[in-house]
């Protein structure tokens, strides 16, 4: 795996110093710079995982290099190095779109954890736009990656199990019937009794609902089944 790639914007040098030694210790691919004018052209460069930015810096504030940033459209995470008891520019820099501050002085596993934090989100994020992901409750499914979640615990499903929950899936809250289903999971050239849709049904609620209290397959005595959300 690549190292992430963290810039730090700080002007006092010797703290610049110690966090990039931190941030390189901890593996990460590390480069300051020391004054918002510079920093800001960095960042707008590109390629960052994640950006240190201290408020304080002179001439171009750290707040204005946040607000520029975001103007430009750039979705790295930042987060904001910020004076203790400066209340106003930590509201002032989440409102600008920080994802975090640490308040100097701060221990340094502090601060690696909140970057892992970060990191963690923007990475979950950036997986979610590359995936289609559709949800009923706490059921997830990731099209493109062909995986299923329950609560956060993968299930593993057959091709043909993951179809007829990515049918049901499309169609959350509208009852299908056992002819729709098979149609559409197995082709209208496949003869065979709609039996094989009751069938696949229960292989289906053995993997996603038995094991949980709240069933979300249902079935609509006469007519088919229906996948639902609790809220409606
Ligand atoms: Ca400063």
């Amino acid at each position: 795996m690549p190292k992430d790639k963290i810039l730090v914007i700080e002007d006092e040098q010797k703290i610049a110093r110690i966090i990039t030694m931190e941030l390189e210790y901890e593996g990460y691919e590390v480069h300051a710079e020391h004054s918002g004018v510079k920093g800001l052209e960095k960042v707008l460069e590109g390629g960052w995982s994640l950006v240190l930015l201290d408020v304080m810096l002179p001439k171009l504030s750290g707040l204005e290099v946040l607000r520029r940033i975001r103007n430009a459209a750039v979705h790295v995470p930042v987060i904001l190095l910020t004076a203790r008891d400066s209340i106003p520019d930590k509201v002032a820099g989440l409102d600008l779109g920080a994802n975090d501050y640490m308040t100097k002085p701060f221990q340094i596993e502090e601060l690696l954890a909140r970057i892992r934090a970060s990191l963690r989100v923007s990475k979950m994020q950036w997986k979610q736009e590359q995936e289609k992901v559709l949800e009923v409750d706490d059921l997830k499914v990731f099209v493109k990656s062909y995986s299923v979640k329950r609560a956060d615990i993968d299930i593993e499903l057959t091709p043909r199990e993951f179809e007829l929950l990515l049918y049901l899936m499309e169609n959350k809250n509208i009852v299908l019937s056992r002819e729709q289903i098979m149609n559409h999971v197995w082709g209208y050239d496949f003869m065979a009794d709609t039996n094989v849709v009751d069938v696949y049904i229960r292989y289906l609620r053995k993997k996603i609902d038995y094991q949980f209290d709240r069933q979300l397959i249902q079935t609509i005595r006469g007519v088919g089944y229906v996948i639902k959300e609790s809220s409606i």
